[in-house]
């Protein structure tokens, strides 16, 4: 029988994260898609979950189509008492000035647990929230930067279990292991069992 591919609209304008989140999603027959329009929307939810509820409920009123995925996701520092989290891409100006700041903020610290969270929400194209998953990865923040793989705090968090940070790991390493491949597998068994 012929393997019908089910179309998700994402609540997002990075093409990046469009490429990534297909990247995890090979093995199921489902198409992740940059939207058809502008979308700019305001994240003032207190939470990634509320996040991801507000840019997956808004894309689908601007939007056509029958499924409306978006993620929210950061990086949350024990000793930070959660910080960056909600503002991980706000953190600092640039992503190199994100990184000294953080590493500035645990200079001198011994205490560096950290998780990386990835929440996702789905919608149907009645406007309701059907699924909503999380994702972690659990790790510590390094002294210092160290590989090139990936992109924003990846080269300080070093991954549990592993003795190399998520930026020393290779995109498919990356998205067994990672937050966001967590939150979109899970997502993903959801939508394709359904
Ligand atoms: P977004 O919600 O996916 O746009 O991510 C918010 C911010 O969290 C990003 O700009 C990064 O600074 C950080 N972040 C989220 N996921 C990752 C990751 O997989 N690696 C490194 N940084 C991440």
């Amino acid at each position: 029988m012929e393997n019908k591919i089910i179309k998700i609209i994402l609540g997002t304008s990075n093409p990046n994260k469009v490429r990534e989140m297909n990247a995890i999603a090979k093995d199921f027959s489902v198409e992740l898609m940059l939207p058809n329009c502008e979308f700019n929307p305001v994240e003032n939810g207190a939470t990634f979950e509320e996040n991801a509820r507000i840019k997956a409920l808004e894309i689908s009123g601007l939007s056509s189509g029958d499924y409306f995925m978006a993620d929210d996701s950061g990086l949350c520092v024990d000793y930070l008492k959660g910080a960056p989290g909600i503002h991980s891409a706000r953190y600092a100006e640039t992503q190199e000035k994100r990184i000294d700041k953080l590493l500035s903020a645990l200079k001198g610290v011994n205490k560096r647990h950290a998780r990386f969270v990835c929440a996702l929400c789905l919608v149907n194209k009645k406007g309701e929230i059907i699924h909503e998953t999380k994702g972690y990865i659990e790790g510590e923040i390094t002294l210092e930067r160290s590989g090139n793989n990936g992109f924003g705090y990846d080269p300080i968090f070093l991954v549990k279990g592993l003795n190399k940070t998520m930026a020393e790991l290779s995109e498919e390493e990356k998205n067994t292991l990672s937050h966001r491949g967590q939150a979109l597998n899970n997502m993903l068994k959801w939508v394709t069992m359904r």
